[in-house]
């Protein structure tokens, strides 16, 4: 008996964890980098947000190998309500932020805070029902798309399904799939682009409604006319909910209009302020937006002369 209870413990903790993940559906996004290790401290409370979300990193160190740190030393505030945006190279560690924040992993030193509770002293629960992610790549389930959007709240009636899929611009299109809010998709029903499948989850996000709103890349599969008016939809259950947002971005056109934005770069931080005062300190993202925005110019150049040949 005693040698059959340490694996089953250990399948049991490991099956709380994904059941945990599938539960949140959000925190999908990364399953095979959850970490079956982190434990709720006996006598974690449950998160409270007086102050509506304030997240705070203080002199984080953080690597997935210790010996390799992504993040050292970091500190910065995302203030409660603000539209917070990072940025900074591939690989620099923003999506890290995210898994931290979400407590798949702990910090080696340092501690994060939401609203003044050190997040190791909250239950894993609450704090990860707090949160509501838009990820890189959203994973659908073998279901209709009415069950991919509803997963964001289970009880959500027809009408606040649909009303979810219109502020997200993606009703229409369902309207005109073959069987409508019932049609099968993901691996075994109809597959959809990449553009469709983020707008799904952005549904997903709008009926969870989350205190805290994580959008990493949640965009970059979309035309950019798509992609703006999803954003300024967007904006505007933001701004009329005063939530706590963060958009991880490398289109920089896509988070110029945010109240903070923060530059990561070798795991510090190297420039926080808004677009305006970045770009008058002339450093990282001045640098950064000057080249996008040439860019941009080339692309429209080149579309021109395309048209006028
Ligand atoms: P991108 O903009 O390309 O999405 P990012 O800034 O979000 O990148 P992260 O995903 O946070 O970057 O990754 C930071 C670094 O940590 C990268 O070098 C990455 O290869 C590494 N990394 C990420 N996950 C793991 C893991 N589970 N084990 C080891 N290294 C990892």
């Amino acid at each position: 008996v005693f040698q059959l209870s340490v694996p089953l413990n250990f399948l049991g903790s490991v099956y709380r964890e994904l059941r945990q993940s599938l539960l949140d559906m959000e925190t999908l996004f990364n399953l095979q980098k959850v970490n079956v290790k982190i434990e709720e401290r006996p006598n974690a409370k449950v998160l409270d947000l007086p102050r509506g979300g304030e997240i705070r990193f203080e002199n984080v160190t953080f690597g997935y190998h210790p010996e390799r740190p992504i993040l050292k030393n970091a500190s910065f505030t995302i203030p409660a309500g603000q539209k917070f945006a990072i940025v900074g190279p591939s690989g620099c560690g923003k999506s890290t932020i995210l898994r931290l924040l979400f407590r798949f992993y702990d910090t080696q030193s340092g501690r994060i805070l939401v609203d003044g509770q050190d997040i190791r002293d909250v239950t894993l629960e609450s704090l990860r029902k707090s949160i509501g992610v838009v990820p890189q790549d959203t994973p659908l389930f073998n279901d209709t798309i009415e069950h991919n959007i509803r997963y964001g709240r289970m009880d959500a009636s027809d009408d606040e399904v649909r009303q979810a899929a219109q502020k997200a611009h993606i009703h229409s299109l369902i309207e005109t799939m073959p069987e409508g809010y019932k049609t099968p998709v993901g691996e075994r029903g109809m597959m959809i682009s990449g553009g469709e499948k983020q707008r799904l989850a952005i549904s997903r996000l709008i009926l969870k409604d989350p205190p805290l709103l994580f959008f990493d890349e949640a965009t970059s599969a979309l035309d950019t006319y798509t992609e703006q008016a999803l954003l300024q939809n967007i904006n505007d259950i933001l701004k009329e909910k005063a939530r706590t947002s963060v958009f991880i971005a490398h289109r920089l056109r896509t988070i110029y209009d945010s109240d903070q934005i923060l530059v990561l770069k070798d795991g510090h931080v190297a420039e926080t302020g808004t677009h305006r005062e970045l770009l008058d300190k002339e450093g990282i993202y001045a640098e950064l937006w000057q080249a996008q925005e040439l860019s941009l110019a080339q692309d429209a150049e080149l579309e021109q002369s395309v048209e006028l040949e």
